[in-house]
């Protein structure tokens, strides 16, 4: 599941030629690239979204239908390659390539419409492929963690950045808690990342700094990406069993297809939640908070999801479009109405789904925007919402917005998922040596 995260993320732009590869503003012009005839689909899909105007857009991007392979680069009669040393440009290789001024401009145009030349690197391998007669078929620049920027010339030019095929592993380990959560992961050799993440989710449930007395039993299954023996991005964590001496929680988080949040409270459901972005993490809890920008303690009205730039956002409950364009403090976002005088609002995106208008009904996992961070924010990610009678409301553990869609039914779903979580943890806690995950964070 995890490499479907990565084939999602596969970022493709097609380059009209010299056109686009010649033009220094690309980057930023990027969602209203001219199209050629190659890319009928993806034109399609790119002007069904509002670019936010004020915002600088991500480089351009379109998502690979899932499943198709990226174009493999033409078997070229002249090859050349080689890394990049200290000191170097690529003006400098590409020269050496034997490239003219104009193949020269042409190729570094189209490697910066998808990766900033600025983070080119010693070890950055440039491989260049010609024909007998010298024309210019294609430029690959691979970059650290396996990452390939990928440059065909020609009839069908395109610029493709090419995560690596990852290896995804799972992992299983335990810890006995002492004075803390972090502390117990970090003697563990668990990432110690985890504790935010199960502070942040049960918070509202258990305040674990209050309850924790020492003796508390934690295990926990996650996932990492590996590329050979190398630990790629951040691991994230699936499941977790934490037994606090008398009461045991589960949790199980969502992961890359799957939008709910489920936490276990000696066996039996306690609360479920439906998060607007499929597999995203917690990154700010709801209540008084520290604000990141002002410094001072201010109530955090929502909750906050650590998302990439231009991630999709859905909503979380069907509902009809109350409000969309720029508030200040919350930059773009969308509001939906609901039932029983209950709003949503999805805060900071860098664009809103054009197909919807203001008054149009919406239903329940339909995208509203992407991820952005307009507004009063320091990085991208998104601000949620939940408000009943215009007072927001913890969206985590307020179970109104859930209940909208038939509770007891939604709450007999999926019923093996847990099952499945606790089998995988037991398993991989017996046939894994514990400790023995090897790498530290
Ligand atoms: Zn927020």
């Amino acid at each position: 599941m995890r490499l479907r995260y990565w084939t999602a993320i596969v970022v493709i732009v097609i380059v009209a030629a010299v056109g686009v590869a010649m033009r220094k503003d690309a980057p930023v012009d990027a969602p209203r690239l001219p199209m050629d005839t190659a890319s009928e689909d993806l034109q399609k899909h790119d002007t069904a979204w509002l670019a936010d105007d004020d915002l600088l857009p991500p480089p351009p991007e379109t998502a690979m239908p899932e499943g198709e392979a990226p174009p493999v680069p033409p078997d070229s009669d002249v090859m050349w390659s080689r890394a990049i040393e200290q000191g170097e440009s690529l003006n400098v290789l590409l020269a050496e390539a034997g490239l003219e001024p104009v193949d020269r401009a042409t190729v570094a145009g189209a490697i910066a419409s998808a990766f900033d030349l600025r983070r080119l690197q010693p070890g950055h391998r440039l491989t260049v492929g010609k024909t007998s007669a010298g024309t210019l078929e294609h430029a690959v620049l691979e970059v650290e963690d396996g990452v390939r920027i990928q440059a065909i010339f020609g009839a069908e030019p395109s610029v493709l950045s090419i995560p690596p095929e990852l290896e995804s592993v799972r992992l299983a380990g335990e810890a006995s808690i002492g004075s803390s959560i972090y502390a117990a992961l970090d003697a563990a050799g668990i990432p110690t990342r985890f504790a935010t993440d199960l502070e942040l989710v049960l918070a509202g449930s258990v305040d674990l700094r209050r309850v924790l007395s020492g003796g508390e039993h934690l295990r926990l299954l996650w996932r990492e990406n590996r590329l050979d023996s190398r630990v790629i991005g951040e691991p994230t964590i699936d499941f977790a069993e934490i037994d606090l001496g008398g009461e045991r929680y589960e949790i199980l988080w969502p992961d890359d297809d799957a939008v709910r949040t489920k936490i276990y409270k000696d066996g039996s459901l306690l609360l479920r939640f439906d998060q607007p972005i499929k597999g995203a993490r917690l990154s700010s809890p709801f209540g008084m908070r520290k604000h990141p920008i002002h410094g001072s303690t201010r109530m955090h009205r929502g909750l906050d999801f650590a998302a990439e730039l231009g991630t999709p956002v859905q909503a979380t409950q069907s509902g009809r479009i109350a409000f969309m364009g720029r508030r200040l403090g919350y930059g773009l976002m969308v509001e939906i109405e609901h039932a029983d005088d209950m709003r949503t609002l999805y805060a900071h995106l860098s664009a809103v789904n054009e197909a919807l208008e203001v008054g149009q009904r919406i239903g329940k996992g339909e995208e509203i925007g992407r991820v952005g961070s307009t507004g009063t924010s320091t990085a991208p990610h998104l601000h949620y919402e939940v408000l009943v009678n215009d007072r927001p409301v913890p969206p985590l553990t307020d179970e109104r917005l859930s209940r909208l869609s038939g509770g007891a039914a939604a709450q007999s779903a999926d019923p093996d998922v847990i099952v499945t979580a606790r089998d995988a943890l037991e398993r991989l806690l017996q046939t894994q040596e514990v400790g023995a995950q090897g790498s530290r964070y």
